[in-house]
């Protein structure tokens, strides 16, 4: 009965090619990368992996909490941007550091106290909540702290070799430094740096912390003059008849001239519509559901990959792609760039936008199609016949909220 419901997949197409795995096999897997066991008939050629999963990342465990990466060693095509997810308990500290990579961060449960200093001693100081981002330019030294409850949020860097294993940190410094010139840098006698750590810390336990008010210091130049830190799910978003999209860069999150992103919800039955991004590589993180993705490059090239929550998705700079919502929930994911804007192209509104004649030449299509293109672009579509009504809260925030 239960093999009735479940059966075990096989590598064999609706034609009838391939042939049953004989084994030895991973039978959970093979049924979470359908797409990989049996290919859509279109798929060709040659492309690279574009999936990793952070549950097949090292984890690095701590008192307070846990980090786990996804960069250039996990993913190699992933050079653009590494990943990283991290978890703080209610008082856990990632301690005082700093690093040669911009840092942008989306909260994705639970509330952080991050703080940051910049290079005219203006500092700053705030609470992030799910759905809210952080950014911390290049080199400005920074900390984060989970507050009651903990958290867990994901780190993005913009360059896919760095580690957050390999930062400057505060105890690292204090422990390769001698004791004379701690002493002297600080105006105190040696024995104030008896008890230092003796190596990089990087994540500890602390208390969780008292209010903002009663936390924050007064710095004599004031705050920071762009804030570092926004709240991308209190955005109004853009709606559409698969979904909702709302993107975030320089223009409304000005400090992050680094990173661009869209956080797009793909409700059951719709899809991320045909498109490609004409600034750089796209780097995914899934957060909810389950969805396939297909990419197409040059050379008849085009492969399909299966993905859910936690997995990291991985689209090459200009390669078209779409993403469908193979499951019953709400998909919600992340598109980041390495960029300063957030730009894609529709290839529904570009041929809407060029003279029919050639479109119509082309493609060998007539009127039906034609006639159909959209002008305006639709980020999110949904397969015709197919009605979505969203609650009135969305399916990510009816799982993970409080
Ligand atoms: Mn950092
Ligand atoms: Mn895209």
């Amino acid at each position: 009965m239960l093999l009735e419901k479940c059966p075990v997949p096989q590598p064999i197409r609706e034609d009838g090619a391939g042939a049953t795995d004989l084994g030895p096999r991973d039978i959970m897997r093979d049924m979470e990368n359908p797409d990989l066991l049996v290919p859509p008939r279109t798929d060709a050629g040659l492309l690279p992996n574009m999936k990793f999963s952070f549950s097949d990342a090292h984890m690095i465990l701590k008192p307070g909490g846990w980090s786990r990466e996804v960069t250039v060693r996990e993913l190699p095509i992933a050079k653009t941007i590494a990943g990283v997810n991290m978890r703080l308990t209610g008082g856990g500290v990632r301690e005082a550091h700093w690093h040669r990579q911009s840092e942008w961060a989306y909260m994705i449960l639970g509330w952080a106290r991050v703080t940051a200093v910049d290079q005219h001693g203006r500092n700053f100081i705030a609470d992030i909540g799910p759905g809210d981002l952080w950014f911390f330019p290049p080199g400005i030294p920074h900390t984060i702290q989970g507050l009651e409850g903990g958290c867990e949020f994901l780190l993005l860097f913009d360059d896919g070799s760095f580690s957050d294993l390999s930062t400057l940190s505060l105890s690292d410094w204090f422990a390769h430094t001698p004791r004379d010139v701690l002493s002297a840098n600080f105006g105190v006698p040696d024995w104030a740096f008896s008890n230092i750590p003796a190596g990089q810390v990087y994540m500890y336990q602390g208390e969780i912390p008292p209010p903002l008010e009663c936390q924050a210091v007064q710095s004599p130049n004031g705050t920071v003059p762009q804030s570092l830190k926004h709240r991308l799910m209190a955005q109004t978003p853009l709606k559409f008849p698969g979904g909702t999209v709302r993107i975030v860069d320089s223009t409304n999150f000005p400090v992050s001239t680094t990173i661009a992103a869209a956080l797009v919800e793909i409700y059951p039955g719709g899809m991320r519509e045909l498109h490609w991004h004409p600034n750089n590589d796209e780097w995914q993180y899934y957060i909810s559901g389950q969805a396939r993705m297909t990419v197409m490059g040059p050379n008849s090239s085009a492969r399909t990959f299966d993905y859910r929550a936690g997995d990291v998705g991985y689209v090459p700079f200009a390669f078209g792609h779409y993403i469908q919502n193979t499951g019953t929930e709400c998909v919600w994911f992340l598109e980041t760039f390495k960029s300063d804007r957030f730009a894609d192209v529709s290839l529904n509104q570009w041929m809407a936008l060029t003279p029919p004649q050639l479109i119509s030449s082309n493609l060998n299509v007539g009127p039906d199609l034609l006639c159909s293109l959209r002008k305006v672009k639709w980020p999110v579509v949904t397969y015709p016949g197919y009605t979505y009504y969203p609650q009135e809260q969305s399916c990510m925030l009816r799982k993970g909220g409080k």
